[in-house]
């Protein structure tokens, strides 16, 4: 404490010990600065600037009296003159207080491990080897998985990317962060993680490869570097861009220049979200023999994917799907292993998880956005906690809302007051622990889901109706008790009219009209 004192203190010092007037203005600048609205590199930019303006009228005034004080005399002569007299004075306590802040940004250096924190899109928790899955679409994945906390029954909060996403980064609800459509962006007054890392003395990149995640819906807050290079309007995103490559590139790359300071890195990977066209050899490696006319392009709002179509090509469409995951692994491997190389693995917290699922006819439609059945809100989740080799699976509900608490608990950081998420650490050491018993997910306008440790309620206010499944012994939610619930029953429903009541939603604010915005989404087929 003391170290990261001093520093200030001197700056403080030599700020009040010059005249009135530069002490005047001086204290301004210094409180300006010990804020933190100002990052350093303005700082430093600053200084140079005034040290540099102030050396240069010597350069001008060429011819000058001969100094009068001894002490101008003596700095004459060790050729620096421009250290006299007021101006001289205010100079050092610039470079004093540069090199305080200097000594300050070293005694301020996280002690903790990095954080990266990976989010795949549209990511089935049942289409990965480490959940269960026949194929083998996950080896980089499975293998964190072996030395990492896998938690099976991780719920994303609603069913597509925006509010999910935006979740995960605030630790809050659909309702409470109020992202609910394309129309709205996230409140700069909540907390997001980059910035809870930012003030903790880490440097924030993100990488993002999608739509929805960038600046304009908020996504850059507390991010010193932000990069939507990959989503941007002078790379026109469509369902049929392929960008894991150019991800993982800019990814490795950032991590080569950067590794030196503690750091947390968001990256987003897009390709396993419809269109499902892996490149070779992934766009067979899963269904080499089919024939048909299925070839894993126009999926937004495609009529040949209905319950009448044939098997095979239902088939082989998620042969397709598996493959963009095998594809998107594999990049994931690639960022693994630059970590490994690099010697930062074993002192990084790795989260993996996906913002939502797709849906293939398992209740009748395709793509997501539309239900919160399992198929579109169970994601994987697997948190590799630094220095240890062991995985537990845990088999509690959890929520992405619990990634942020977590992560900052595993930190020694404090969470944010008013948040929706608990820290799954207390789950993971056996300890009791205060989290609730549900979680939920939300699809705005007229759908709510509670989920509990074995049923599922989910309510449409559109037709006033309520679902009930028992997810635990029916995990495909094939049959709905909701006319005959037992006490178990009873009690989820019971629980989700209590969240409905009680539920208040925040009214984000609105995005003003965007051309681009909306030539984007209507090329992406989101809006008509
Ligand atoms: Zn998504």
């Amino acid at each position: 404490m003391i170290i990261i004192f001093i520093p200030r203190i001197i700056a403080a010092f030599t700020l009040t010990a010059s005249n009135r007037y530069m002490h005047h203005k001086m204290y301004r600048l210094m409180a300006f600065i010990f804020q933190k609205e100002l990052s350093g590199k303005w700082i430093f930019l600053f200084s140079g600037v005034f040290i540099f303006l102030y050396f240069w009228q010597f350069v001008l005034k060429k011819k000058e009296k001969p100094p009068e004080k001894a002490r101008d005399r003596i700095l004459d002569h060790v050729a620096l003159k421009g250290l006299r007299g007021i101006g001289g004075t205010a100079v050092l306590v610039v470079i004093v207080l540069n090199a305080g802040l200097f000594i300050d940004g070293i005694a301020n250096e996280p002690k903790g491990p990095n954080v990266v924190f990976v989010c795949i899109e549209t990511l089935r928790s049942d289409h990965l080897g480490s959940y269960g899955y026949n194929r083998n679409t996950s080896p980089f994945i499975d293998q964190l998985a072996e030395e990492s906390v896998i938690f099976e029954r991780a719920y994303a909060t609603s069913s597509w990317t925006l509010p999910s996403v935006h979740s995960m980064m605030t630790s809050l609800y659909q309702s409470s962060h109020g992202v609910i459509n394309e129309n709205h962006r996230l409140d700069p007054s909540f907390n997001t993680f980059a910035e809870l890392m930012k003030n903790r003395g880490y440097q924030t990149s993100g990488f993002i490869a999608a739509p929805f995640l960038e600046t304009f819906y908020g996504f850059n807050q507390g991010y010193d570097l932000y990069d939507e290079s990959l989503s941007s309007s002078e790379h026109p995103l469509s369902h049929k861009s392929i960008t894991s490559p150019e991800l993982t590139k800019s990814v490795i790359s950032w991590l080569r220049e950067n590794h030196k300071r503690k750091f947390f890195l968001f990256l987003q990977f897009w390709d396993p979200h419809y269109d499902y066209i892996p490149p070779p050899p992934y766009d067979t490696q899963f269904d080499p023999d089919y024939s048909g006319d299925i070839d894993g392009t126009e999926i937004e709002g495609s009529q040949k994917i209905n319950p009448r179509m044939n098997p095979r090509d239902l088939e082989h469409l998620l042969a397709l799907y598996d493959g963009e995951i095998r594809w998107t692994d594999m990049h994931f491997g690639k960022i693994i292993e630059a970590l490994r190389t690099m010697g930062l693995f074993e002192d990084t917290i790795l989260v993996v998880v996906g913002d939502h699922g797709d849906e293939f006819l398992d209740h009748g439609g395709s793509t997501h956005k539309k239900t919160l059945y399992d198929e579109v809100i169970h994601v994987p989740l697997i948190i590799k906690i630094p220095r240890t080799r062991e995985s537990p699976r845990i088999t509690t509900a959890v929520s992405t809302v619990d990634i942020l608490p977590t992560v900052l608990d595993l930190l020694k950081m404090k969470p944010p007051a008013a948040i929706d998420g608990t820290s799954l650490i207390g789950i993971l050491r056996g300890q009791e622990t205060r989290r609730p018993e549900h979680v939920y997910s939300e699809l705005a306008p007229n759908l709510t889901a509670s989920i509990g440790s074995q049923w599922k309620a989910i309510f449409n206010s559109d037709i006033n109706t309520f679902e009930l499944f028992d997810v635990k012994n029916d995990p495909q939610e094939r049959m709905n008790k909701i006319v005959a619930p037992d006490k178990g029953g009873k009690d989820e429903i019971n629980n989700l009219k209590n969240r409905l009541r009680r539920r208040v939603p925040f009214n984000a604010p609105r995005i003003e009209k965007n051309e681009w915005l909306e030539k984007k989404l209507k090329s992406l087929g989101y809006i008509k």
